[in-house]
């Protein structure tokens, strides 16, 4: 496959909050079953791509030094699994301005992923179509598909994989991010289903009612991150519609409807050792 000779593409990395996640469900191939809402927020990566026949292969450079910069960057799988997609013999440059906290259960490394397979596309002048483009996202993992969809908001199903487009307000937020990440895999192994058995939750209403939200997961967190439940209890007490952990945390949000409540509540959000907050909006 050819592409234009040394073409470069800029793209925005979107981060995502799930508003709500639940788990219904073991599967046999050792993943969740998930009823949960993605929301794309504008804090975003800024992800640089060249593609160059000056040589073969994958190369990719993060402003993040604790971000890996080989195949153990989902960014650089993409690029390697879109490569060998399409049999294409370049050079893939990849550049990652990282501004969404690794490890925060926001997507930021899933986002890059997906702008890399959607950027390549688009560099190769469509190659791919939509279907291929998610079954390699889905392949790569569980949110990527949700990037490549490029909606605001989504109900997940099946892995979080099986996306529907759904209308759930547009919301101002403010972002709570501890020093530390939580490792997903780990978060998943230790959560006990407490109704097996239960494989469908249908509730239309649910996406309309940010009160009735809520993320399983935080069960298996909170108890061994006790910091996690006074992030949630202080944007509480701030008036936050509801605060909750994003996906597998570590990252806290709370939700407001105005950019002036999400300010007040960030500029009267109580100092904790290591933690940073800002103001982000649905996107
Ligand atoms: O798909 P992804 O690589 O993002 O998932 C990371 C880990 O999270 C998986 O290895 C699995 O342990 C867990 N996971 C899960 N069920 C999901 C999504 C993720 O058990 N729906």
């Amino acid at each position: 496959m050819e592409a234009p000779v040394n073409s470069t593409l800029v793209l925005k990395a979107p981060a995502k909050v799930n508003l709500f996640l639940r788990i219904t469900g073991k599967r046999p191939d050792g993943y969740h079953d998930l009823y949960t809402c993605f929301h794309r927020i504008d804090l975003c990566d800024r992800v640089e791509l060249e593609v160059s026949h000056g040589g073969e292969g994958v190369e990719l450079f993060c402003t993040d030094p604790s971000i890996p910069g080989d195949r153990g960057n989902l960014a650089w799988r993409a690029a390697e699994a879109f490569l060998r997609r399409t049999a294409s013999r370049v050079l893939a440059r990849i550049r990652i301005e990282k501004r969404i906290p690794p490890g925060g259960g926001l997507g930021g490394g899933s986002s890059d992923a997906a702008a890399v397979l959607v950027g390549l596309n688009r560099l190769f002048r469509g190659p791919l179509s939509h279907g291929e483009l998610m079954e390699i996202g889905a392949g790569l993992g569980s949110d990527v598909p949700f990037f490549i969809l490029d909606v605001t908001s989504a109900l997940g199903t099946g892995r979080g994989t099986v996306l529907k487009e759904v209308e759930a307000g547009s919301w101002w937020f403010v972002l709570v991010e501890p020093d530390f990440g939580v490792p997903t895999k780990w978060v998943y192994d230790n959560f006990v289903l407490t109704t097996p058995g239960l494989t469908t939750i249908f509730e239309p209403d649910l996406v309309s009612e940010p009160r009735q939200w809520s993320n399983d997961l935080e069960g298996v967190v909170l108890p061994r991150y006790p910091l996690l439940s006074s992030l949630k209890e202080a944007l509480a007490s701030l008036g936050a519609k509801t605060a909750l952990m994003s996906g597998s945390g570590s990252t806290v949000f709370g939700l407001f409807t105005s950019r002036k409540e999400a300010r007040d509540a960030l500029g009267a959000f109580p100092r904790f050792e290591g933690v940073k907050a800002r103001v982000a909006r649905s996107m």
